[in-house]
């Protein structure tokens, strides 16, 4: 059964007293992690990314978000559901109903019964709410039935699924004929590659939530690599001085750098720690847990002790020289997206070895990374 975290309650994830009635009715006790990382970022209104394992209470994250401000005194479809089966629109009407206010009119179409049917309700129902597949969805629209204009909150769930050819179009469509304006939500069960060149034409600043430690995302960092950075101690103090960060993460390649580097930031008035695999097991973990109470602002690491690092408001990664191979890469700077992803990893880079190096490594990890001459050229947020 589900996962249900007791550090968390509804009540302190930003949620209206109606709903949180709706919720404890329903018997919706305690939200899950990724209720509770989800669903107070959505309320925030951003695009968002979320992937968690099947069975983790993903239906309903976006079903809160849907009935969080739902108009009910429009006749106009406001919220929007896409999913790729008949049964999952059916299951998702009925996490909907639990939540939504009394009054709020949802329907489900899908194929399977003629559009005909559908027509109908969209005349006579007047939905707020629409559940339904690509297919029967985007023929609804390409009949002129129904209006999407006025949708402020979109959803495609099973992503995934949703990825296959075979939908394509009627997602295109589909997109196609929402309003400019609108809040974009995704939810995936894993993350295969090609979701990211469709939805980066779609999502905008997104959000990242995800649950899968491993598997490194990158949505939502924004990449930059300095060349000529010497002296380096010198650039890197820039960096950390000027760019807006909560907490920033430096990593080098060498254990023995760590300390060095440490001290020369402190030098310049920064708050800064550091961890090597050099250290004991004991210390290294202080100095994460001290990341990660926010009593400090900096941490320089060793790419051994990378995988250990885990602190949600880590929103800058800083290589001092390009990392050995794509896989420590993005181990590094996924550490900038550990939720809600909006980070950026700056690469720094002493001389053109390095650079070829570096440039290799972005070729195969195919990763877009900008490159600027000088690091007073970084933008500064
Ligand atoms: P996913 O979409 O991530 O695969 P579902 O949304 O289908 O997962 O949820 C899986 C099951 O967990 C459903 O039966 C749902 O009713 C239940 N569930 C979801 N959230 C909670 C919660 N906060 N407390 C108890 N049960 C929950
Ligand atoms: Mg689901």
């Amino acid at each position: 059964s589900i996962d249900v975290q007791s550090k968390h309650t509804f009540e302190s994830l930003m949620i209206g007293q109606k709903t949180l009635e709706r919720l404890k009715a329903a018997q919706f006790d305690r939200p899950s992690p990724v209720q509770a990382k989800a669903i107070p970022v959505g309320l925030l209104g951003r695009d968002m990314l979320v992937q968690a394992k099947s069975g983790t209470g993903k239906t309903l994250v976006f079903s809160v978000l849907a009935v969080e401000n739902l108009d009910l005194r429009a006749s106009y479809v406001q919220k929007i559901v896409i999913t790729p089966t008949r049964e999952i629109s059916t299951q998702i009407k009925e996490t909907m109903r639990k939540v939504a206010p009394p009054g709020a009119r949802t329907s489900v179409y899908v194929g399977g019964c003629g559009h005909k049917l559908n027509m109908i309700d969209l005349k006579k129902t007047r939905p707020q709410i629409v559940i339904g597949t690509p297919g029967r969805i985007a023929q609804l629209l390409k009949l002129g039935a129904m209006d999407l204009s006025h949708v402020d909150f979109f959803v495609l769930d099973e992503a995934d699924k949703l990825m296959d050819d075979v939908f394509r179009d009627d997602i295109n469509i589909i997109i196609n004929s929402l309003p400019p304006i609108r809040q974009v939500a995704v939810f995936s069960a894993t993350y295969p590659r090609n979701l990211d060149n469709l939805l980066s034409t779609f999502l905008r600043d997104a959000a990242l939530v995800r649950f899968n430690a491993d598997d490194v995302q990158l949505i939502g960092i924004k990449q930059y690599v300095v060349t000529k950075c010497s002296p380096m101690l010198e650039k890197l103090t820039h960096v950390l001085k000027s760019i807006r960060y909560v907490q920033a993460l430096v990593f080098c390649d060498q254990i023995a750098k760590c300390e060095p580097i440490a001290s020369h930031l402190k030098s310049e008035g920064l708050d800064v720690t550091f961890v090597s695999s050099a250290m004991s097991q004991k210390d290294r973990q202080l100095a994460v847990d001290q990341l990660r109470a926010k009593r400090v602002k900096i941490l320089v690491s060793s790419d051994l002790t990378a995988r250990g690092i885990d602190a949600d408001n880590v929103n800058l990664v800083v290589n001092v020289d390009a990392a050995a191979n794509e896989e420590t890469y993005f181990h590094r700077i996924g550490r900038a997206a550990r939720f809600g992803a909006h980070g950026a990893a700056v690469t720094l880079l002493e001389d053109e070895k390095a650079l070829k190096c570096f440039t290799a490594l972005a070729y195969r990890g195919k990763v877009t990374v900008k490159r600027v001459a000088r690091v007073e050229n970084l933008p500064s947020d």
